[in-house]
């Protein structure tokens, strides 16, 4: 067996060595983390003058008023709102959003609240109708779009509540359909 002495100069003899592969070992780590990373869906404009709705599970889409609350009505169908992408020339719908059935009594409670205001003197010093209504609207819309919006992808038999944040990023994460890693999908505004 070497003795202590030979070991410790047989360390530091390797201690550079040793350095080097420990540095390259926590490169590779955070190289592979990053890798590993999903990456930011692409942005969209924050306030679209319209949006995509589906009635088909996204296998075809229409424009409609922006931010209507969905599930609504259309021909006769449920409608739900659609997030549309293009890669390589094909237009697809990556997933789609809706509020659950609580999120939308609340979001009718609050239109009916609105308009009520409009039917009632406002007090001295209060702020208008409108004002209130502006007031209680997007106090109503935010909460709503925190705790009461589900998303999932076209053919996903069940919705992913925006509280798992984790499944929601994957599924909102845009996959191109072409077997081409030169295509990088991006948003279709509407
Ligand atoms: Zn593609």
């Amino acid at each position: 067996m070497a003795d202590p002495a030979g070991i410790r100069e047989m360390m530091s003899r390797h201690a550079l060595a040793t350095t080097v592969v420990a540095a390259v070992v926590v490169l590779l780590a955070a190289g592979w983390i990053a890798f590993q990373m999903p990456e930011p869906p692409p942005t969209r404009p924050p306030n679209p003058t319209q949006d995509f709705y589906t009635t088909d599970d996204g296998k075809t889409w229409f424009r409609g008023p922006p931010g209507q609350p969905a599930p609504f009505d259309h021909d006769g169908k449920p409608a739900v709102k659609a997030y549309v992408y293009r890669c390589g020339g094909t237009e697809f719908v990556v997933y789609l959003e809706e509020f659950t059935p609580d999120a939308m009594r609340v979001i009718e409670d609050m239109e009916q609240r609105v308009a009520d205001l409009a039917t009632r003197p406002t007090a001295p010093g209060e702020p208008g109708p409108a004002a209130q209504a502006g007031m209680i609207r997007s106090r109503t819309m935010y909460q709503v779009s925190m705790f009461g919006r589900e998303v999932k992808r076209p053919g996903d038999a069940t919705w992913t509540s925006v509280g798992d944040t984790q499944a929601v990023a994957a599924i909102q994460q845009p996959k191109c359909p072409h077997n081409d890693r030169s295509h990088t999908p991006e948003p279709v505004i509407p």
